[in-house]
């Protein structure tokens, strides 16, 4: 069982911070019609990435300008569904009846064929204690796709051949 302490500290008053903030101002025009491309292939269950001519870097979930060289990227690129954990945290839950913590992974994903990652979600039935950087992972597709990024149910584990050879010569 993971014990996790916590600090809490009171002030006496509340803190203000004085100036102006001129929110209204600001306008954000957000053009969805950008990844249509992308969320029309997650309808029918295809994974595609967006490729910037500058510096090469493939970018999924797609990102509308590249974080290197600030262009807007353009080029299309199929990729596979499958890919690995890049990185990964625990989540913890305390089980309402024992009392107990539990841990469930949250995992950054790196697709094949992409350069970056992103935050989702594992099988479920997968413990914390059996997740590693670099573990190999696959797409679990929902049973009928919307169009969005939920239409990735979770990422499932595959047969880690690497693993299994090293388990045959110790
Ligand atoms: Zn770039």
């Amino acid at each position: 069982m993971v014990k996790l302490e916590y600090l809490k500290k009171e002030y006496e008053k509340t803190r203000q911070m004085p100036g102006k903030w001129p929110l209204s101002s600001y306008r954000y025009k957000f053009n969805i019609t950008h990844f249509q491309p992308f969320l029309k292939a997650l309808k029918e269950k295809r994974l595609i990435g967006l490729k910037c001519r500058s510096c090469n870097t493939v970018s999924f979930p797609p990102k509308l300008v590249c974080g290197k060289c600030l262009v807007q990227p353009d080029q299309w690129v199929a990729l596979r569904d499958t890919g690995m954990v890049a990185t990964f945290t625990a989540n913890y839950m305390k089980d309402e009846t024992t009392g107990e913590l539990q841990s469930f992974p949250v995992i950054a994903i790196q697709q094949d064929g992409a350069d970056t990652t992103f935050l989702t979600q594992l099988n479920p039935a997968v413990k914390f204690e059996d997740v590693y950087v670099g573990m190999p992972v696959k797409v679990k597709w929902k049973n009928q796709p919307e169009g969005n990024l939920g239409d990735i149910e979770y990422y499932d584990v595959i047969d880690d051949a690497t693993k299994k050879m090293k388990l045959q010569n110790e």
